[in-house]
């Protein structure tokens, strides 16, 4: 039952739209996956982008398996390496839908564990984080695949400086709109976030990250089994708390944990036409001409590349007053 009866207020653009990118799944034995799950079944953990379109600055939440999968998968302990099924990363979709992905404003990450940040090795936006997931990662976190990533990229790190919503002590709000609200979960890992995202036509998400691996956590208020949690939270308490936060808004929201695929059935894939018009693209925080470290082997770095974020910040400084 909900104790919240209405939603926050926000005036999402009428253009504004998302996507999923889905790049591909790993085996994940049920058992582990929710307390008393089978031994048996083997579920699919999804690991999927989310294409915002907005027309104050294009986004993605997470970035899912990237090209270097593989390398990555490699870097993790042996007791973590499942199977996977690795399909096109985010940046092969968005390319193939005509989307050029040197329009991203910023890659938004709900937590640093590889499954959600491999796809950003490909990209060269900005990668959004709080202070507290930058110190997290860079204590070695759960894995080495965002330390050995993020060289490459600037991180661009947000306070959570606004009011309370939905329940949560403090937010974000990403565009001043209420479209985009990030709150902080700090419990699967130190700096994790959760993203509401409100649409044009009235539908609103909770991108939940891993603060439950599949629905069940919170439509049936199931914790994952006792060892998971020692193994893969860093505060199990605030794993519970914000869970319930969650269960108290799930009819007013669809709530999409990162790995279930049944939280994304209803967002659209992105096909060839859903790309919005170029918009006067903005950044969210900044004026975007941080300068990247030119050491990056992210394959970006080339002089087209440099002319088109000139191009850019040109735009940006004549458009913001
Ligand atoms: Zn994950």
């Amino acid at each position: 039952m909900s104790t919240m009866t209405r939603l926050p207020a926000a005036a999402p653009p009428a253009t504004m739209t998302i996507h999923q990118l889905p790049t591909g799944t790993y085996s994940t034995k049920a058992s582990m996956a929710l307390r008393g799950g089978s031994r048996r079944e083997v579920l699919q953990f999804a690991a999927t982008a989310v294409l915002v379109q907005h027309p104050a600055g294009d986004i993605l939440i997470d970035a899912g398996f990237g090209r270097d999968a593989e390398k990555h998968l490699q870097m993790l302990p042996r007791y973590r390496r499942s199977e996977h099924q690795i399909g096109d990363p985010a940046v092969t979709q968005l390319t193939a839908a005509g989307y050029d992905p040197r329009r991203l404003s910023g890659i938004l990450i709900t937590h640093s564990h590889w499954d959600h940040v491999s796809g950003v090795s490909d990209l060269a936006a900005p990668v959004l984080i709080t202070a507290e997931e930058v110190a997290y990662a860079r204590k070695g976190g759960a894995d080495k695949v965002f330390q050995s990533i993020s060289p490459g990229h600037e991180l661009r790190e947000y306070t959570l400086d606004g009011g309370a919503y939905l329940g949560f002590p403090n937010s974000r709000d990403l565009y001043g709109d209420g479209s985009i609200v990030i709150v902080p979960a700090a419990g699967h890992t130190t700096g994790s976030v959760i993203v509401f995202v409100a649409l044009p036509t009235g539908a609103r998400y909770a991108f939940i990250g891993d603060l439950t691996w599949r629905i069940e956590g919170i439509e049936h208020n199931i914790d994952r089994p006792l060892l998971m949690q020692l193994l893969a939270d860093s505060d199990r308490k605030q794993v519970r708390q914000d869970r319930e936060r969650i269960i108290a808004i799930a009819d007013l929201v669809h709530v999409v944990p990162a790995h279930d695929e049944r939280g994304f059935a209803n967002i659209p894939l992105l096909v060839d036409g859903a790309v919005m018009d170029q918009h006067d693209v903005r950044v969210p925080w900044g004026d975007g001409t941080a300068q990247r470290n030119p050491a990056s082997a992210d394959g970006y770095q080339g002089p087209s590349q440099r002319r088109q974020r000139k191009r850019r910040s040109a735009s940006w400084n004549r458009d913001n007053p």
